[in-house]
């Protein structure tokens, strides 16, 4: 590229948070060379996590990837301009998408000639994000200024996204039957059991982790850098209990993470610690009596299963009895969850 200007990245929208974009001029001449190194596309796909939790910045264009879930707004085929839609990412994460005019019509042809049961992976790049609305969070639409939408065979990899959907298609299990699986790889289930004992092993009931992001800390005591970025002065207790489950006559292992304990024990690890400290008890191999009332408890779990690993983690879990009857009503009889059992534990 030749004769150029190099201004400052002040658009109202930026591809990318360079401090500098460069302009076409009258004179710019553009030659195509190939760059093995550098990749014809590029994406850099933003978690929809992310984007609800506000991590966005309202003035850069972001690339996202996802299955369509749900349409929720289209106009007539004669008038069409807008449509909106939800799309689900590869954690189940769901998020409302406004697409305008030629992008709402190329999706809609799209939707209209899609095969039933299939799931349509969808990419749109450089598209915006509108901030939380008091009560209604973040969604995407497409920009004026490069917005694409790419739909199943157009995404280069394709296969490899619509197997990651599969993999996230949740599973109806018995205990028994999540114990006898051998593939190598993870799979997502949901099941029921009741938890009848702590399985102690070599860390016990807590392991030490970063304030911010609850990964292990490298460090045994004193400061550190987390992997996430987040300077810590110390490292934070954080719950990882493996508990036996049983169901019938099977059982199972599950490992509940410190971000559960809210929903199963009011007490923090961090408190639980110190209570502890304070009874002169510093062995992480000690369970603390208050860890009993998780025992002999009754819970639909969503749980993701790594057999390689054997060793399976709880990813949500709930109480509530309808909701423990209707997983029991559908073991061993239908193979994905439906829909609404999804949200539930979602
Ligand atoms: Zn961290």
């Amino acid at each position: 590229m030749h004769n150029f200007n190099v201004l400052k990245n002040d658009l109202q929208f930026k591809a990318c948070d360079h401090l500098y974009r460069l302009q076409f001029t009258a004179g710019t001449t553009l030659k195509q060379r190939e760059f093995p190194d550098i990749p014809k596309f590029e994406y850099d796909y933003t978690k929809f996590s992310d984007i609800m939790a506000g991590n966005c910045r309202s003035d850069l264009l972001i690339d996202i990837i996802g299955a369509f879930d749900k349409l929720t707004y289209s106009q007539p085929k004669a008038c069409l301009k807008k449509v909106v839609f939800t799309l689900k990412d590869f954690s189940s994460d769901v998020i409302t998408c406004t697409l305008w005019e030629a992008h709402a019509m190329k999706l809609i042809s799209y939707y209209d000639n899609k095969q039933i049961g299939e799931p349509m992976i969808i990419l749109l790049s450089n598209c915006r994000v509108k901030e939380r609305q008091g009560k209604y969070p973040p969604t995407v639409s497409n920009s004026w200024s490069g917005s694409k939408i790419l739909i199943d065979k157009e995404i280069g990899n394709i296969d490899k996204y619509k197997k990651r959907y599969v993999d996230f298609t949740l599973y109806v299990k018995s205990i028994s039957e999540i114990s006898a699986l051998t593939s190598s790889e993870e799979i997502t289930c949901v099941t029921v059991g009741t938890t009848t004992m702590f399985v102690v092993g070599k860390q016990g009931w807590y392991y030490d982790g970063c304030t911010k992001c609850t990964k292990k800390a490298d460090v045994k005591d004193g400061p550190f850098t987390c992997k996430c970025g987040t300077y810590n002065k110390t490292s934070t207790p954080r719950y990882k209990l493996d508990i036996k489950f049983c169901h019938q006559h099977g059982s199972g292992r599950f490992v509940f993470w410190d971000r559960q304990y809210a929903d199963i024990i009011d007490i923090s690890a961090y408190e639980l610690k110190n209570q502890m400290l304070a009874e002169g008890e510093d062995d992480p191999k000690a369970f603390p009596l208050s860890l009993d009332e998780l025992l002999a408890r009754t819970m639909a779990l969503r749980v993701k299963v790594q057999p390689s690993y054997n060793q399976s983690s709880v990813i949500r879990l709930s109480e509530d009895p309808n909701l423990i009857k209707t997983v029991l009503d559908q073991i061993g009889i239908f193979e994905v969850v439906d829909q609404n059992l999804l949200l539930l534990l979602s």
